[in-house]
C-alpha cells in the first residue's frame, strides 16, 4: 500500500464555502466524505489530489428529513448506518434501509455516506437500485446556483457522474410516500459479507387490493451495466397484469435480456445474466409477498424463498 502524500485539507462549513475552495483553488481538488473510496483511491489506485475538501463539517448536508408532502430529503453526508436504522426507511421503505445494510462492515457503515456512494458511481453500488426504483432525484450544487437531476440521469459510467468537478451533490429527494407500495432489494454475492454485489436487484410493486394486478412495477438493476439502469422492458411484462409465478419469471427472463453485464473477476457475463434473472423473480415474490405486511426486513432476509 502506498504512503499518501502529505495533504492540504479544508474543513468548510458551508456548501458555498466548499464550492468556493473549489473554485479559487482549482483543478485537481477532491471532496472527502465518509473517505471509504477515497482514501483507496489514494493509497492502492495512485490517485494524486492537489488538495482535499472535507465536507463532514457541513451540518446542513446530514440526516434524513420529511416535508409536508410527505417525501423525504436525504443530506448526502447521511451515513449508511443511519440510513439502515432509521425509523422511517425501516417503516416506509425497507428494501431502502436493507440495501445501505448489506454494504461492506459496520465499521464502514459508519463512515461510507450515500452521497459518496452516488458520487463515486459504481456500478455495484448497492443502494443504488433501491433509490432508483423510487425514482430519486439527485440536488447538486455549485457556484452557478442548483439544479435537481433524476437519480437515472446522474449516473453517466463507471465513475462518471452529471456534476462537474466545482458541484456538491447536497440532497438525495424520495418523491411522496404511495401507501400499499411494496419493495424488495436483493444483493446476490457468494459471500455474506464485504464483498461486492455480483449483481443486485430492487424492485417496487403497487398491488391492487384484491387480486393482486400490478399498478405500478419497478425493477432495477446493480452491477450489470455501465451504470445501474432501470429494467423498462421487464417491468412491461407485468404492468396492470395479475401477479403469477410464471409472470414473475417471464420478468427476470425479460430483465437478464435486457442488462449488459461484463465478465470479469467476480464472475462471467453470462453467470451474472443468470442470477438476474433468478433474483429479479425472487424479488418481484418476495415483495408480493409483504403487501400490507408488517414484517421487519431483517426477518425476512433470513426467511427468503
Ligand atoms: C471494505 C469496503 C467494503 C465496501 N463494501 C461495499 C459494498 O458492499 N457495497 C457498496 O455499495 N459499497 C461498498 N464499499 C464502497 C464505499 O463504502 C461506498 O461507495 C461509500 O458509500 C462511499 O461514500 P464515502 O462517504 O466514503 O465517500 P468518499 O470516499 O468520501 O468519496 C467518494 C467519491 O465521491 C466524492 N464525493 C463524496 N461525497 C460527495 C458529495 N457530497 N458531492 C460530490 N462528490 C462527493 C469524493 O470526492 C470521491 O471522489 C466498500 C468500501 C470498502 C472500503
Amino acid at each position: 500500500m502506498k504512503r499518501p502524500e502529505p495533504l492540504e485539507i479544508f474543513q468548510p462549513s458551508s456548501v458555498r464555502e466548499a464550492s468556493t475552495i473549489l473554485h479559487e483553488k482549482g483543478p485537481g481538488g477532491r471532496f472527502f466524505a465518509g473517505g471509504t473510496d477515497l482514501l483507496i483511491a489514494i493509497k492502492e489506485k495512485g490517485l494524486v489530489p492537489k488538495y482535499i475538501v472535507d465536507l463532514k463539517r457541513i451540518p446542513a448536508l446530514s440526516g434524513i428529513r420529511e416535508q409536508p408532502d410527505g417525501g423525504l430529503i436525504i443530506g448526502a453526508l447521511t451515513t449508511m448506518r443511519e440510513l439502515e436504522t432509521s425509523p422511517i426507511l425501516c417503516q416506509r421503505y425497507p428494501f431502502l434501509a436493507q440495501s445501505a445494510a448489506e454494504v461492506g462492515s459496520i465499521q464502514i457503515r459508519n463512515r461510507a455516506t450515500i452521497g459518496g456512494n452516488m458520487a463515486n458511481a459504481t456500478p455495484s453500488a448497492d443502494v443504488a437500485p433501491a433509490l432508483l426504483v423510487l425514482e430519486a432525484r439527485t440536488k447538486i450544487v455549485g457556484m452557478d446556483g442548483e439544479r435537481v437531476i433524476e437519480l437515472e440521469k446522474f449516473f453517466r459510467g463507471p465513475g462518471q457522474t452529471e456534476m462537474g468537478p466545482e458541484e456538491i451533490l447536497t440532497e438525495i429527494l424520495i418523491p411522496p410516500f404511495q401507501p400499499g407500495l411494496v419493495g424488495e432489494y436483493i444483493k446476490f454475492s457468494p459471500r455474506e459479507m464485504m464483498d461486492l454485489a455480483y449483481i443486485g436487484v430492487a424492485v417496487t410493486l403497487l398491488l391492487s387490493e384484491k387480486e393482486k394486478r400490478c399498478e405500478e412495477v419497478r425493477i432495477a438493476l446493480g452491477a450489470v451495466s455501465p451504470t445501474p439502469m432501470r429494467a423498462r422492458k421487464a417491468e412491461a411484462v407485468l404492468t396492470n397484469q395479475i401477479l403469477t409465478q410464471e409472470l414473475a419469471e417471464q420478468a427476470g427472463e425479460e430483465a437478464s435480456r435486457e442488462c449488459k453485464p461484463i465478465s470479469d473477476v467476480r464472475s462471467s457475463a453470462d453467470y451474472r445474466r443468470e442470477m438476474v434473472r433468478v433474483n429479479t423473480k425472487r424479488a418481484l415474490l418476495n415483495a408480493a409477498a409483504g403487501h400490507n405486511g408488517a414484517t421487519p426486513w431483517a426477518y425476512r432476509r433470513d426467511k427468503r424463498y
